[in-house]
């Protein structure tokens, strides 16, 4: 029974407007596959930091915020910002703090279709984008000289290391290699960018020696664009830099299906420090308080943190579990009205909680 388990320690930091709803069911269908499957055992500590919190302090979150987070083993996000109440650029750097001080290198979006929810595109997709996150081209080095004069020149340099490229490809490879189909495209603009992109294809033809049993290719980021679009179904893990993976996960989102659906977590592979799980919509002000949250990427987020959190894969029956429940309620329209159902977040959330606990 759970009752013996070493707990994992989850921070829960809901945040702002549906991020606390969406927190709620995830929490609830987590609690709902412990006690269905009884293999892993969580304690969730709640912050309610966000922006109710700097009304009150003037700041999002204490000072020590990142050192507090520092004793858990993982920390789950619902969604910050309101823009009408604190300026957006705040709320940026409070999750920029936590991607740099906990070397969250890799984010991770797994994009997949759903039957019964409606897609701009007539496709079957089931991929996972692998960014960079922590340098590249959004590393922020260069500046503007003769500013203002007809002279001006800015410069904006991208830096990629030797050891942030191979991490996360190395990381990439790992993911590709579980996966049934074992296939790993990297995207980058080496015919264009000569040094560092290269050096993206040097690392990459290193490493695909030490996975034999992953397929591994290269597009360009223009060629990549273009099969998003038309054949998706070929993509299975795929990896790029900051810039490139920033823009693919966007696009993997759209052809997808609604804002909604989709997990992401920031990881540090090592695991020296938390990682961060959470859905990849924002706090969606204009549905707050409506019950209209769709509740589907929180709780893919929660299923993606306890596969992580059990290293021994302990959790992994309920983590598919959940896909499953979810997956089914999706079809037979037990959703809310985002894709097409007329169910509230409380609903749907029960909905899933119910898929599971019959499933057995
Ligand atoms: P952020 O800057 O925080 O990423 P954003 O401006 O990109 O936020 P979101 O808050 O993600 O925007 O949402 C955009 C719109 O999509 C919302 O206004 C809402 O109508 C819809 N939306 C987002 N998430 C969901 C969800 N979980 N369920 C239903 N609709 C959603
Ligand atoms: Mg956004």
């Amino acid at each position: 029974s759970a009752r013996n388990l070493e707990p994992y320690r989850v921070a829960l930091y809901p945040g702002d407007g549906i991020g606390v709803d969406v927190t709620e069911s995830a929490v609830k269908v987590l609690e709902t596959a412990e006690s269905t499957f009884g293999t892993f055992s969580l304690e969730f500590t709640n912050f309610n930091w966000g922006c109710n919190y700097y009304e009150r302090h003037g700041i999002l979150t204490p000072p020590d915020y990142a050192q507090t987070l520092s004793k858990f083993d993982s920390i789950f996000l619902g969604a910050t910002g309101w823009p009408a109440k604190v300026p957006d650029h705040l709320t940026a750097d409070v999750l920029l703090g936590l991607r740099r001080q906990f070397d969250q290198y890799a984010n991770v979006r797994p994009a997949r279709t759903f039957p019964g929810v409606k897609t701009p595109l007539d496709c079957d997709v089931d991929m996972v984008i692998i960014r960079e996150n922590s340098e590249g081209e959004y590393a922020n080095v260069g500046g503007r000289f003769a500013q203002g004069t007809p002279n001006e020149v800015a410069m904006q340099t991208a830096v990629h290391t030797r050891r942030g490229v191979e991490r996360v490809i190395r990381y990439s490879f790992e993911v590709a290699e579980k996966r049934q189909r074992q296939k790993l495209t990297m995207i980058t603009k080496s015919n264009a960018q000569r040094y560092a992109m290269v050096m993206w294809d040097d690392i990459f033809e290193e490493l695909s020696m030490e996975f034999p049993h992953v397929q591994a290719g290269r597009q360009h980021i223009d060629a990549a664009a273009m099969n998003f679009v038309l054949k998706p179904e070929s993509f299975d893990v795929v990896v790029a830099s900051n810039l490139f993976g920033d823009i693919l996960s966007d696009l993997s989102g759209a052809i997808t299906g609604s804002l909604g659906l989709n997990p992401s977590a920031n990881l540090n592979p090592e695991r020296r420090f938390p990682s961060l799980f959470e859905p990849v919509h924002g706090s969606a002000p204009d549905i707050a308080g409506t019950g209209k949250a769709n509740p589907t990427g929180a709780i893919l987020s929660a299923a993606l943190m306890i596969d992580w959190l059990s290293v021994d894969g302990s959790a992994s029956i309920a983590g598919d579990a959940i896909r499953a429940a979810v997956a089914e309620c999706l079809a037979r329209g037990e959703s809310t009205p985002d894709v097409g159902g007329n169910l509230t977040t409380a609903q749907m959330t029960q909905s899933v909680m119910t898929r599971i606990t019959h499933k057995l």
